[in-house]
């Protein structure tokens, strides 16, 4: 049996592209081995190139491959495929397919390895349609993610996705229904929906992503639903209204902020002011009281300022987010922001990244010591911990099988981790 390795670089959308098309390679009588294993006759790498160092990883592991693997092909699919093909058409490279045809990856390398050729089936993305992928394999057996949208054409001033990753696409209402229903049998628990834009969900159909959370709300057999992203705007008061009649939709909202200035902002093209963002942030605590608001924030745009950097330092403390990512700014070729004036020091960057790392690691701890003396419904996982609706992770007193729900009081923190007590009084489940 032919063996196949696959591996992912960037982000959670991309991880899930990797495992439909790996396995689209099992279905066609292909054995997945590990990466590291050294024994497969093929590779798929699929790259990201949201940064310079996501570039740079890509292009160091497919030179190694074909360095170690002499004898073996290479895929290499995702953004920086799609962004710049030649880049990667590196030593050992059979097939370069971008964000899209990855449903067809057996059939384009069957081609390619039958003619022996190296084949680049990178697609203009435009008028694409929504490719539906199938994924029957999730990380542990307990939470599944879904893929419900593709694309964006937001084009903030610093980002290079809209250029590999298309319009904005959404998986039909019928099809997350059906997909949602066909986890939720397998035994799923948790369904996290996701997209590279989701808040974008449905705009090009006229579905709407309050919809599509309620049919995998309603599915049978799911427990929770989570949201991988939304941004203010789309916190309306019907999409909070909506929320209010869906207990199991957990209550940890995604809401990128990128900067906590409204000059920023408004130099990174991002449709919304402080203002809005803190109103949406009230919205959300409204409906869901005590909700886990989580976050990016990126450091040292072109033109940042010592006092812009203070303001956006000071408002992600008035959030009081329950967790933050930081990323310096990478600059990217073919973006507005690549051309403005006033590029940061990469000194700096790090700099301010550290300073909110640092408030951010604060932050998630307070949050978690909150919970302490509460009682909370964990999901728990194969590694024997599991996570909270607000997605604090909990280590229990006693082990428990993964895929089940049970109250833990929570007795003490340790940093962001929380560590309880499971109550045998009632199961909540
Ligand atoms: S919303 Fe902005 S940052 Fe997010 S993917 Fe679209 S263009 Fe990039």
């Amino acid at each position: 049996m032919k063996k196949i390795a696959v591996h992912t670089l960037g982000c959670k959308v991309n991880q899930y592209d990797t495992e439909a098309m790996l396995e689209a390679f099992e279905r066609a009588g292909w054995e997945a081995v590990p990466f590291d294993a050294g024994e497969a006759d093929l590779y798929l790498v699929n790259t990201c190139t949201v940064t310079g160092t996501g570039d740079q990883k890509s292009v160091r592991l497919i030179r190694h491959l074909g360095r170690e693997y002499p004898q073996a092909d290479i895929i290499v699919a995702g953004c920086l495929a799609q962004r710049d093909a030649a880049r990667v058409s590196l030593p050992g490279v059979r097939l370069i397919i971008g964000t899209q045809r990855r449903s067809e990856v057996v059939a384009l390398y069957e081609r390619a390895k039958a003619e022996g050729v190296c084949l680049t089936a990178v697609d203009a993305l435009k008028q694409v349609p929504f490719e539906a992928l199938s994924v029957t394999r999730h990380e542990g057996r307990t939470r599944a993610v879904m893929k419900i949208q593709e694309g964006c054409d937001r084009w903030c001033s610093y980002c290079i996705i809209p250029s590999v990753r298309g319009p904005v696409r959404s998986m039909p209402l019928s099809a997350v229904k059906a997909e949602a229903e066909r986890l939720g049998v397998a035994g799923y628990r948790e369904l996290v929906l996701t997209g590279i834009h989701l808040a974008s969900y449905g705009r090009e159909t006229g579905e709407s992503l309050a919809e599509a959370i309620r049919v995998a709300h309603d599915a049978p057999g799911v427990a929770r639903v989570r949201l991988g992203s939304l941004e203010p705007l789309v916190v309306t008061d019907e999409f909070c209204a909506a929320l209010r009649g869906m207990p199991k939709l957990c209550p940890q909202f995604h809401l990128a902020l990128q900067a906590g200035c409204d000059s920023v902002l408004l130099r990174m093209k991002r449709r919304y002011s402080t203002a809005q963002y803190r109103a949406a942030a009230a919205a959300l605590r409204a409906c869901r009281p005590g909700c886990a608001l989580t976050t990016d924030v990126l450091t040292g745009f072109p033109g940042e300022t010592e006092e812009e950097a203070a303001q956006t330092l000071a408002f992600v403390e008035e959030i009081g987010f329950a967790r933050i990512h930081v990323f310096p700014y990478s600059r990217r070729a073919g973006t507005l922001a690549d051309r403005m004036d006033g590029q940061v020091p990469q000194a700096v960057k790090h700099e301010r990244a550290a300073k909110l790392i640092a408030l951010g690691n604060k932050l998630e701890a307070a949050y978690a010591k909150e919970m302490i003396g509460t009682v909370r419904e964990v999901l728990f996982e194969e590694d024997g911990e599991g996570y909270t609706p607000e997605y604090v992770r909990v280590r229990a007193d006693e082990a428990v099988a993964p895929g089940e729900i049970r109250r833990v009081l929570i007795e003490r923190t340790e940093d962001e981790l929380a560590l309880g007590r499971v109550l045998h009084d009632e199961r909540s489940e």
